[in-house]
């Protein structure tokens, strides 16, 4: 399965994600921020895994907004109705 490589790619990447969320200025944020910045990249991921190409309308939770802490807030948790229609 072409996926399953592709997958092992994401996980690193996801790794090297979680580790520039950590250091990008958290500690003036609060928790819950926190908890549902890690909540979007990891469905981000999941879709990704899933594979989810990244998404041109800024409030689904594939674009690749996700993967910057200056943006990721602006996304919605959710697929929006193209990437549904993809899985
Ligand atoms: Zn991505
Ligand atoms: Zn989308």
């Amino acid at each position: 399965m072409v996926a399953a490589r592709s997958g092992d790619h994401r996980r690193a990447q996801c790794i090297v994600l979680k580790r520039r969320l950590r250091g990008a200025g958290l500690q003036h944020t609060s928790p819950e921020i926190h908890f549902s910045r890690l909540k979007k990249v990891s469905i981000h991921e999941f879709g990704h895994n899933l594979g989810l190409p990244h998404c041109p309308n800024k409030k689904c939770v594939m674009t690749d907004a996700v993967e910057n802490i200056a943006t990721i807030d602006n996304a919605n948790f959710d697929l929006c109705e193209k990437c549904k229609m993809k899985i």
